[in-house]
C-alpha cells in the first residue's frame, strides 16, 4: 500500500458515520427466539403426543424413534417455510475450533416431472458428510472417510438466513468422537449422574444436576478498510508488527467508558440478531483496550451456552462486516494493551432449583455447598495440567501468563469468607460449623445511596479459576476457543471427585458412621489434600511461579509440552472411567492440538517474512536513500566541517536503519530455515516443540527491530496502518 492510500483509507475510517439501525418497538421479550424451534413452536406444530415424546426425549435423553422424527421433521419443515426457508443443514462443531455446515435444499423429485419440498425423519436425525477433510487425528483413514452427524434434540433447531440448522454431534465411523460437542455431552452426562448421587445425601427429592455455563465474550473491532490493509490481520488474526500507540489504555479511559456511537448500533443490531435467535444477551460494555468491548448472556445450560458461543462468534463476525468493522476473536490482536478472553462462569444446579455452588440459610445447605466447593477443588488440584492444556493454544499463549491475563498456572481464589470457613473446618472436629449466611449486609454511610448486599466473595482478577458468590469463574479459556474443551475437562474432572468422594462416605457410612460425621470427615481430608490449589493472592508475581512449583502444581509454560496433559495415564484413566473419551480418541485431539498449534506459527512465520522482506525493508532502504542523498547534498553546498555537523543526525538514522535492516534480513533468512528444519520432523510433538522453541521467539526478535524502523522511516512512505490509526475508531 502506498503512503497516500494508507492515509487515504485512516482518513475514510475516521470519517464512517455509523450504520443506523431502526429503533425496534417490539420488546425482546416479544422477539426472543423467533427463530428457534423451540418448546413454543413444539407446542404449536406438534401433536400432543408427539410434543410429550419430544419432551421425553429432550429432559430424560430417552431414544428417539424414526416414526417421531419424521412427524417432527414435518413440523419443522411447516414452520421453515412459512419463514421463507429453503434449506437445512447438520451444524457441527469439528476440531477445527469453527463451525462446519453443509445446505441442501428440501427439494426433490416429485416423479411428474416436478419438484417437491421434502424433509425427512431420516434427514434430520442423520446425516453422512464427507469428512475426510476435517481433522481427525489420525482415527479415520481416508478410505474410512465417512463421518456421521447425529441431532442433537437438547440444542434447539435455529432458522439462519434461507436455512434451517440443525446442531448435531459429528462422530467417526467407528464411532469416535470427531468434534467438541459428543465428549461434551458425556461429560455433562457423567457430572450429572455423580452430582445428582452425591445431592441425594442432601436432597433425595432431586432427579437431575444441570451444569451452568455464563460466558463472556471479549472481542476488538477495527475499521474494515485499515483491517484490509493489514496482511497480517488479515490472514493470522493479529498484528505481527506495530509500534504501541503513545496513548493506548494507561488512561484508564475506556473500560466502562461511553460506547461509541458507530459501535453502540453495531452492539444493537447484533443483540437483535442474537435475542431472535434465542441468546440472551444481557450485557455489554466497553473493555480495558481501546477498541475492545465485551459481551454477555444470562448463563444457561452448559450444551446450550457453548452452541450459543459458537454462534454468536459467527454472528459478531458478519454483523461488524454490515457495519463496515471487522471483529477480531484473536487473544491478541495487538502487542502491548490487554487481549481477549473468554471467561466461563461455571456452576451447578438441581432441577429444583437448587444452586450447588451457592451458599445457603440452614447448616444442611451450608454443608452441600462446601462438599460442592470442595469437590471442585479436588478436581481442579488434581487435574490443573489438564486443565490448563484444555484453554492451551498457540493465539492463547500469547494472553497466558502476560501481565493482564491470567497465569499460566492454574490455581482457585476463594476469597477471605470462604477461606476462613475452609480453615475453620480443616483446624477444628466440631461439626456443627454450617452456619454461613448467604449475603452479608454493609452498610454504606453515604446518604441516597442503599445499602449493598455483598457478595460472599472479594475479586481477584489474577486467578485463573476464581470463586465469585455463587459460581466459579474459569478466566483462562481464551477469547476464540469452543468453550466446549475446558467444559469437557472440568466437568468430567468434576464427575470424577464427586465419584470418589461418594464412595469414600458410604465406605464410612456401610461401616457404621452417621451420614453428615462421614460427609463432614471426607470433607475436611479432602480440604487438606486439595489445598496447593488455593491461592488468594497476586497470580501475577514472581514469587508465585516459585511457590507454585513447590506445591507441585503444573508450571509448564511452552504451549506443546503443556499438550502433553491430555495423554498422561492419570487423563486417560478418568475420561475412561467417567465413560467420556477412550484413549485413542485422547490421543487423536492431543495430535490435533499440535498439528493446530504448529501451522498456525508456520502461517504466521510466512506471513511476517513476507512482510518484512516486501514492505518494510524496501520502504527503510528508500528512506535511508533519501537521508543518504541529503547527506551527499549537504557537502555539496557547506564547507566539509559544517556539512558533518549537520548531517549528523541523519547519519545516526543512516546508521541505524542499516542496522535494523541488516538483523531483520539476516533473521527472516533464519525464520526461513528453522522453519525448513521444523517442517522435516514426522513427528508432530517434536514438530510443535521445534517451532515453540525455534520458529516463534524469532518472531519476536525480528519484530522488534521493525517496530524501531516504524519509529524512524517518514510516517509518509510507511506502508501499514499503525496502532494509533487501528485503535481509536469512533
Ligand atoms: P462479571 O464477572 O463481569 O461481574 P457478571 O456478574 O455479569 O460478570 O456475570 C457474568 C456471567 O456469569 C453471566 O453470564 C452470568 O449470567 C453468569 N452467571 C451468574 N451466575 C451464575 C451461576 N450461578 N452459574 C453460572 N454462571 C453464572
Ligand atoms: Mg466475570
Amino acid at each position: 500500500m502506498s503512503a497516500s492510500l494508507r492515509f487515504k483509507v485512516v482518513g475514510e475510517a475516521f470519517t464512517k458515520k455509523p450504520v443506523d439501525v431502526p429503533n425496534c418497538t417490539e420488546r425482546p421479550s416479544e422477539f426472543f427466539a423467533k427463530y428457534v424451534f423451540n418448546r413454543q413452536k413444539m407446542f404449536k406444530y406438534l401433536p400432543a403426543k408427539v410434543y410429550k415424546k419430544m419432551c421425553d426425549v429432550i429432559d430424560n435423553g430417552t431414544t428417539l424413534d424414526l416414526e417421531t422424527a419424521d412427524q417432527v421433521a414435518a413440523a419443522m419443515k411447516q414452520w421453515a417455510m412459512e419463514l421463507g426457508v429453503t434449506h437445512c443443514t447438520h451444524w457441527f462443531q469439528p476440531l477445527t475450533e469453527g463451525t462446519a455446515e453443509k445446505h441442501d435444499g428440501f427439494v426433490e423429485h416429485d416423479w411428474k416431472g416436478g419438484m417437491v419440498e421434502e424433509f425427512s425423519g431420516k434427514e434430520l436425525i442423520q446425516q453422512e458428510p464427507d469428512a475426510s477433510s476435517f481433522p481427525s487425528g489420525g482415527i479415520r483413514s481416508t478410505f474410512e472417510a465417512r463421518g456421521y452427524s447425529a441431532w442433537d434434540p437438547a440444542s434447539p433447531v435455529f432458522v439462519i438466513g434461507d436455512t434451517l440448522m440443525i446442531p448435531t454431534i459429528f462422530i467417526s465411523y467407528t464411532g469416535e468422537a470427531l468434534d467438541y460437542k459428543a465428549p461434551l455431552k458425556k461429560a455433562l452426562n457423567a457430572v450429572d449422574k455423580a452430582a445428582t448421587a452425591v445431592v441425594h445425601y442432601f436432597n433425595p427429592e432431586v432427579k437431575k444436576v444441570v451444569s451452568n455455563l455464563g460466558w463472556e465474550q471479549e472481542y476488538f473491532l477495527v475499521d474494515e478498510g485499515l483491517f484490509a490493509a493489514r496482511p497480517d490481520l488479515l490472514m493470522t488474526g493479529r498484528t505481527l508488527m506495530g509500534h504501541d500507540s503513545a496513548k493506548n489504555q494507561q488512561m484508564d479511559d475506556h473500560y466502562f467508558g461511553s460506547i461509541p456511537m458507530r459501535v453502540s448500533m453495531f452492539m444493537k443490531d447484533l443483540e437483535m440478531q442474537a435475542l431472535e435467535l434465542g441468546i440472551p444477551c444481557k450485557t455489554r460494555h466497553n473493555e480495558v483496550a481501546p477498541n475492545q468491548f465485551e459481551l454477555a448472556p444470562i448463563f444457561e445450560e452448559t450444551n446450550l451456552a457453548v452452541d450459543h458461543n459458537m454462534l454468536i462468534m459467527g454472528l459478531m463476525k458478519n454483523v461488524a462486516r454490515k457495519h463496515g468493522f471487522r471483529c477480531l476473536l484473536h487473544e491478541k490482536p495487538f502487542a502491548g494493551i490487554n487481549g481477549s478472553g473468554k471467561h466461563n462462569n461455571w456452576s451447578l444446579s438441581t432441577d429444583n432449583g437448587i444452586l450447588l455452588h451457592g451458599p445457603g440459610k440452614t447448616p444442611t445447605d451450608n454443608l452441600r455447598f462446601i462438599t460442592f466447593v470442595v469437590e471442585t477443588l479436588m478436581a481442579v488440584y488434581k487435574h490443573n495440567g489438564l486443565l490448563k492444556a484444555s484453554i492451551i493454544s498457540a493465539t492463547n499463549a500469547h494472553r497466558l501468563g502476560a501481565n493482564e491475563a491470567p497465569p499460566a498456572i492454574i490455581s482457585s481464589f476463594l476469597g477471605k469468607q470462604l477461606s476462613d470457613v475452609l480453615k475453620a473446618l480443616e483446624d477444628s472436629d466440631d461439626d456443627s460449623l454450617f452456619n454461613l449466611s448467604g449475603k452479608k449486609q454493609m452498610s454504606l454511610d453515604i446518604p441516597q445511596i442503599p445499602d449493598l448486599l455483598l457478595d460472599n466473595t472479594d475479586r481477584n482478577r489474577t486467578s485463573p479459576f476464581a470463586f465469585t458468590g455463587n459460581r466459579f469463574e474459569f478466566r483462562a479459556v481464551g477469547s476464540q476457543a469452543n468453550c466446549a474443551a475446558a467444559m469437557i475437562v472440568l466437568n468430567t474432572a468434576v464427575a470424577e471427585a464427586l465419584t470418589s468422594f461418594k464412595e469414600r462416605v458410604d465406605a464410612l457410612i456401610s461401616g457404621g458412621m452417621d451420614k453428615v460425621k462421614a460427609i463432614v470427615k471426607v470433607v475436611r481430608e479432602d480440604i487438606k489434600v486439595c489445598k496447593p490449589i488455593h491461592f488468594d493472592g497476586n497470580g501475577y508475581s514472581e514469587e508465585w511461579k516459585q511457590e507454585a512449583k513447590r506445591r507441585g502444581l503444573d508450571t509448564e509454560s511452552s504451549a506443546p509440552l503443556m499438550l502433553d496433559q491430555y495423554v498422561t495415564p492419570e487423563t486417560i484413566e478418568m475420561f475412561s472411567r467417567m465413560d467420556v473419551m477412550n484413549e485413542c480418541e485422547l490421543r487423536a485431539r492431543n495430535e490435533i492440538k499440535l498439528d493446530t498449534y504448529t501451522k498456525k506459527i508456520q502461517i504466521e512465520a510466512r506471513i511476517f517474512g513476507d512482510l518484512c522482506l516486501n514492505h518494510i525493508i524496501p520502504v527503510a532502504t528508500r528512506y535511508q536513500s533519501q537521508l543518504i542523498e541529503n547527506v551527499h547534498k549537504m557537502r555539496d553546498i557547506f564547507p566539509k566541517d559544517k556539512a558533518e555537523k549537520l548531517s549528523a543526525m541523519n547519519m545516526e538514522l543512516i546508521e541505524q536503519i542499516s542496522e535494523h535492516s541488516l538483523f531483520i534480513t539476516e533473521n527472516v533468512q533464519r525464520l526461513i530455515d528453522a522453519r525448513k528444519v521444523a517442517n522435516k520432523l514426522e513427528d508432530e510433538r517434536e514438530k510443535a516443540i521445534a517451532y515453540h522453541d525455534t520458529v516463534a521467539p524469532l518472531l519476536e526478535s525480528i519484530r522488534y527491530h521493525v517496530d524501531k524502523l516504524e519509529l524512524i522511516v517518514d510516517d509518509e512512505l510507511w506502508p501499514l496502518p499503525k496502532y494509533r490509526e487501528m485503535l481509536f475508531i469512533r
